[in-house]
């Protein structure tokens, strides 16, 4: 991935958008999104910078984006992701964090809704806070709350390591 860092030194997430074709056709563009920060990559879904690179009109299918923090890595999707991966009915995301991936995947069973994406962050936050108190550490905390939100949007999650993910079971 290009700078992980701004020019100062702040550490900001990174990604790209995952654009497919009819032919099932796969590519990465979109580098860097809309905008990103040190805790938040707004990806561009928009097929506009390479159109000619398909046969056929390109669809975002997914993203991929990194979570570069400071404290309480290795950690997984949030629940701003979740909720962006619905709203946009995208068939999946990727984010890595230090060496750990993991893949959220829709199914044909996800709804096709809006969700009300701060209000699924702090439900998310707060969950994670809960577990925590009982003992669990951040990123087992996190995992799990994704684990239930995938569960009730049916949707799959896998964690990875390298580029091979295996289903996460919890
Ligand atoms: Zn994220």
């Amino acid at each position: 991935m290009r700078e992980s860092f701004f020019l100062d030194g702040t550490r900001k997430e990174m990604g790209a958008t995952i654009f497919g074709d009819s032919k099932g056709n796969l590519s990465l563009g979109n580098y860097g999104g809309h905008r990103s920060s040190s805790e938040a990559f707004d990806a561009d879904l928009e097929g506009h910078d390479f159109a000619w690179t398909f046969s056929s009109p390109p669809t975002a299918v997914g993203d991929f984006h990194t979570h570069p923090y400071k404290n309480h890595v290795p950690a997984t999707f949030s629940g701003a992701d979740v909720a962006f991966q619905i709203n946009a009915g995208l068939n999946f995301s990727v984010v890595q964090s230090e060496k750990a991936q993991w893949l959220l995947l829709s199914t044909a069973k996800t709804p096709k809704i809006r969700v009300n994406s701060n209000d699924m962050h702090l439900n998310a936050a707060v969950k994670n806070q809960k577990l925590m108190s009982l003992g669990y550490n951040y990123t087992d905390a996190e995992i799990k709350v994704v684990a239930d939100l995938a569960k009730k949007y049916h949707m799959v999650l896998y964690e990875g390591r390298g580029g091979v993910f295996g289903r996460a079971n919890y």
